[in-house]
This record gives structure tokens, C-alpha cells and sequence, in this order.
């Protein structure tokens, strides 16, 4: 929630002005560029092993080899870069 709809008069929003201001600017940006889709966050999984044991989950099932598989820092970054998400975000 961007504009604090449904919020009481004269409360805050939890997310700074600065902030609100670049992801419009992203969201402006990319509509006025004719992107219908385009990534708002990126949620990035450095590596695939997890220590809980969810009912449910079929991660526990990969073999150890998959499980300990890892990005490297470079790999994470271009990710980052690939997303394209944070571009608008941090300048
Ligand atoms: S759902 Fe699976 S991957 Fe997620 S926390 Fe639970 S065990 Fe870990």
C-alpha cells in the first residue's frame, strides 16, 4: 500500500517517502515503456539446503549433492542485474 488507504488521519506509513517515491518512479517508468510485466522485487535463494523438515516440503528429498549446491557472489549480482528489479529501486 503506496498511498496509506484505510490508514487513520495523521498515521504513518511503515515505508519511507524516498522509498515510495523510487518504486513509483520504477512503476512509472516501466508502464510508460510499455512493459506489461516486470519484476517489482527479487527474492533470491543463495543456496538450496534448508535445516527445517516441513510437512509437505519435497526439498529434503533432493540428494546431498543438490542440497549443497551454492551461487556464488557473482552469480547472485548478476541475477541481481538480470532482474532488472533493483535498478529502479536504488538510484
Ligand atoms: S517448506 Fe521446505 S524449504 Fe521451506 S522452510 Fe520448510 S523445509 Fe525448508
Amino acid at each position: 500500500m503506496l498511498s496509506g488507504e484505510g490508514r487513520n488521519p495523521g498515521e504513518t506509513t511503515s515505508i519511507p517517502m524516498i522509498q515510495q517515491y523510487r518504486i513509483a518512479k520504477y512503476l512509472i517508468q516501466r508502464k510508460l515503456s510499455g512493459e506489461k510485466r516486470f519484476p517489482l522485487v527479487l527474492m533470491l535463494e543463495p543456496l538450496f539446503q534448508c535445516n527445517l523438515a516441513c510437512a509437505g516440503c519435497g526439498k529434503i528429498d533432493y540428494p546431498k549433492e543438490t542440497l549443497q549446491k551454492r551461487l556464488s557472489v557473482e552469480e547472485a549480482l548478476r541475477a541481481v542485474d538480470e532482474c532488472g528489479a533493483a535498478d529502479g529501486l536504488s538510484k
